[in-house]
């Protein structure tokens, strides 16, 4: 059984593609509210994780790899990654443009893009983007002129008293997706790709299966001897966004929250059962830069929700009220 199924796309639905509403602006163009602030995030790690550090290559067969960390020495997840998650499931979920999947796995050895419809393609012309490249940018490499994104993230750093350490493992031979077996990949009628990827979710006492040594498969080194944080390790993000539509705003909370049986995966090995982790948000500040500059006072025009004052049934409305 593979390990992944795909979120199909519904190909028929149409990208709601528009100019991003942008800097010093008091509202939208239409005199609708828009969005900016903070949202802290803590993250559980439901099942042990691994995210490596990419400047540590090559990798020494006889000491486990490390989790990676910041200059002062504490584990965190890059924003980088959080942010190419948050991204992966705002296109998913919102009907954004395929700008991760791209249709090129495998190092561009087999190229799908032809199977990916026109409308579903990059974003290119920075006047007219899908929701995820309003949020989180386009990319560099397809168009003349980039658009950076409203959305900043910054590094999960661990909470100190919330660190667990998990034996060092070998893990088993992590075989890549295969896309020569057309059947995983493209749908039905052959004509386009299935959709989106996403590993199924492990329980939380899964036994992650290892092996007892490196393996080698064709004189390279198929496995990895890692040593992950284990479940119960805690994190703390923050997401900064600027001049949110509503149905930017929306998304970015559903990416965050998920629904219930939903989990967000992370870091290295997902098809081995690692990865799994727990989005809680736990404050949100809000800025209204229209009130800001029309009142006096501290605080004015700034409204924080928290746990214990009304956050989430604040964040349950604008998901329902977009999604319904
Ligand atoms: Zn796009």
């Amino acid at each position: 059984m593979n390990p992944y199924d795909f979120v199909r796309i519904d190909w028929n639905k149409k990208l709601d593609r528009r100019a991003p509403v942008w800097h010093h602006r008091l509202v939208g163009q239409k005199g609708q509210e828009l969005f900016s602030g903070q949202l802290e995030v803590d993250v559980y790690a439901e099942t042990p994780l691994f995210v490596a550090d990419p400047r540590v290559i090559p990798q020494d067969p006889k000491r486990p790899a490390r989790f990676i960390q910041n200059s002062e020495g504490e584990y965190i997840i890059p924003g980088s990654s959080l942010k190419g998650m948050l991204r992966g499931l705002v296109e998913t979920l919102s009907n954004g443009c395929l700008t991760l999947f791209d249709g090129r796995y495998e190092r561009s050895r087999i190229d799908y893009t032809r199977e990916i419809p026109r409308d579903f393609q990059h974003c290119t012309d920075t006047k007219n983007l899908c929701i995820a490249c309003r949020l989180f940018g386009t990319l560099k490499e397809r168009s003349s002129s980039i658009f950076l994104g409203k959305v900043n993230i910054g590094d999960a750093r661990v909470y100190k008293d919330k660190i667990y350490l998990y034996d060092p493992i070998y893990t088993k031979p992590l075989m890549e997706p295969k896309p020569h077996h057309a059947s995983f990949y493209l749908d039905e009628s052959k004509k386009y790709i299935a959709g989106r990827k996403y590993y199924f979710h492990h329980s939380p006492d899964y036994d992650i299966p290892t092996e007892t040594r490196i393996i080698l498969m064709g004189g390279r080194p198929a496995n990895r001897y890692i040593q992950p944080l284990d479940r119960d390790t805690q994190f703390h993000f923050r997401i900064d966004f600027t001049n949110l539509e509503f149905d930017e705003f929306a998304a970015l909370l559903l990416a965050v929250a998920l629904e219930k049986e939903m989990r967000h995966k992370i870091g290295y090995g997902k098809p081995l059962g690692l990865g799994s982790i727990y989005l809680y948000p736990t404050r949100l500040k809000l800025v209204d830069y229209a009130k800001r500059y029309t009142q006096s006072g501290a605080g004015r025009g700034t409204t924080v929700l928290e746990e214990d004052s009304g956050l989430w049934p604040f964040l349950n409305e604008k998901i329902y009220k977009f999604y319904d």
